[in-house]
């Protein structure tokens, strides 16, 4: 089969030049696809054909700007099963949960095409006689849409939606370990006839596109999710051009375990969201804070349960756990297993790459567990990003919420409870974002706003009606009649 090559999207034109490889994390002989390698002068190019369609499509109305988000969404539907088998291809995550995400990206676009329908501003009485005043909503300019691999689809879309309907151009940079998903979305809206100029793609090394995008001149604001490394950095420069900025970080996300816990469920939502999508969620559990009284049962019904994981390419059927999504990622998971063995002895289950027979092609790491970790343990404090869970000990409801605390992330938190008082007291007092309730910590929807605090993030919140927040501003009017 002939490779790919998908060009960089500049100015309603596809737009080649040097490639770099993307290949599949579970089978590396694979070449999912040739990307193009954008240069700082594409960046900047990009940027300025944004400057010069934004203006006419914001003048569009919304409903109008809408109807083509529905197309887009159609578009992407006509080819779900295709994008995610891609998405599969090129991330490493299973083939179901390729598909959620696909899913998820059709109706993130269906539901911003609905905004342009809504799009509701501010109008309350006056103190005045006879004067109306009110607020609408204008967009801000050009926005840069930084995005990461390990939601490849949902991600960009969650940008890319809401900073159409809102009005504004954009310029999407995608990871480069998972270019493809967004590249579809770029292609979508190419055929749905969002008018040229209006959305712009630039694949290629963040590193050397990164500085283009945040000096280029017409930019008005960067939406960017991913490591708190590279957030801050991009603050730092955005903030001395007081360029409007919205970033999604790393977490270290817990989910406390109370001995009133509804038990088997408890179980599997710690699996679910430790292990499931290779636990490169950003709002995956990477500490379980267990109350005493249950921790040895809770932990020997978790290590069976993790035992019967299967971990193998997503592709196949009844396989619960990709690779890592690359050889960095990969070599970051195996050294946090070789922290955890100095801080906190050897593991409870896993600990180890696995190799042999198709294991070989791929960067496929055993569901990792450590038992009887303590809170100022590496493990305990920094983001792994893969399948590597540490349980702690708790002395009781109060002490798990120190535990879970005492940490600078703050995007998502569980608990698993049926006590109501520390169900309300753990949604009052938890430094998190996120907080679901005998749920995993993972899995949220498009519907409500999305984002953490503390350290994890920084700006109004994604998605829901939120998202809108961001990416426009308001115009208030007083008008004597
Ligand atoms: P990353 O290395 O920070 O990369 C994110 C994006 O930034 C990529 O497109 C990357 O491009 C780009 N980039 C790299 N250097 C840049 C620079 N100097 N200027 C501008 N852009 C630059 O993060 P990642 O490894 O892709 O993703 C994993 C991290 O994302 C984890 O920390 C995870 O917690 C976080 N995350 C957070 C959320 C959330 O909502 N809070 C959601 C998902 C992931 P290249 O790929 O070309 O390097």
């Amino acid at each position: 089969m002939s490779i790919q090559t998908f060009k960089n999207y500049i100015n309603g034109e596809w737009v080649g030049g040097d490639t770099f490889e993307n290949r599949n994390p579970a089978n590396t002989d694979e070449v999912v696809g040739l990307f193009t390698k954008g240069t700082p002068a594409d960046m900047t190019a990009a940027v300025e054909a944004a400057g010069e369609a934004q203006a006419k499509w914001a003048a569009t109305n919304g409903p109008a700007r809408g109807a083509l988000l529905f197309k887009v969404a159609d578009i992407l539907e006509k080819k779900f099963d295709q994008l995610g088998e891609e998405m599969t291809r090129e991330e490493g995550k299973t083939l179901p949960e390729a598909k959620g995400e696909v899913r998820r990206a059709i109706n993130i676009f269906r539901y911003f095409g609905g905004e342009g329908s809504r799009m509701p501003g501010m109008l309350v009485p006056s103190e005045r006689d006879r004067v109306h005043m009110f607020a609408i909503r204008k967009p801000i300019g050009v926005c840069g849409l930084v995005t990461p691999w390990n939601f490849p689809i949902a991600i960009p879309a969650w940008k890319m939606a809401p900073a159409l309907i809102a009005g504004n151009a954009i310029v999407v940079k995608p990871a480069s370990a998972a270019p493809l998903s967004a590249w579809r979305i770029v292609e979508a809206c190419h055929e749905a006839g969002i008018p040229k100029g209006v959305v712009n793609f630039v694949a290629g090394s963040g590193g050397t596109l990164g500085n283009a995008l945040v000096s280029a001149k017409q930019l008005k604001a960067i939406s960017f999710t991913g490591s708190c490394e590279i957030g801050n950095w991009l603050h730092a420069k955005a903030s001395e051009r007081r360029l409007r900025i919205q970033l999604e970080m790393g977490g270290k996300n817990p989910t406390i375990v109370l001995a009133d816990c509804d038990f088997n469920s408890a179980v599997e939502n710690v699996a679910n969201a430790a292990f499931f999508s290779t636990g490169q969620k950003c709002t995956a559990t990477s500490r379980a804070i267990v109350e005493d009284s249950i921790y040895d049962k809770f932990v020997a019904a978790l290590v069976e349960r993790t035992k019967k994981l299967r971990v193998g390419n997503g592709m196949l059927p009844g396989i619960d756990i990709g690779p890592a999504v690359d050889e960095g990622q990969l070599e970051t998971n195996l050294k946090y297993i070789e922290i955890g063995r100095q801080e906190a002895g050897e593991p409870l289950v896993g600990g180890h790459r696995l190799t042999g027979g198709d294991y070989d092609k791929g960067y496929f790491v055993a569901p990792t567990i450590f038992g009887d970790v303590t809170e100022n343990m590496r493990l305990a404090q920094e983001e792994v990003f893969g399948p590597v869970l540490a349980v702690m000990r708790a002395k009781d409801f109060a002490d798990a919420m120190r535990i879970a605390n005492n940490i600078p992330f703050g995007l998502s938190a569980s608990i698993q409870t049926s006590n109501l008082s520390r169900t309300f007291e753990y949604i009052y007092g938890m430094e998190a974002g996120l907080l679901t309730v005998n749920l995993p910590s993972a899995g949220v929807e498009y519907q409500l706003p999305f984002g953490g605090t503390k350290d994890s993030s920084f700006g109004p919140k994604e998605q829901g009606p939120a998202a809108m927040e961001f990416y426009s501003d308001y115009k208030t009017i007083y008008l004597k009649y």
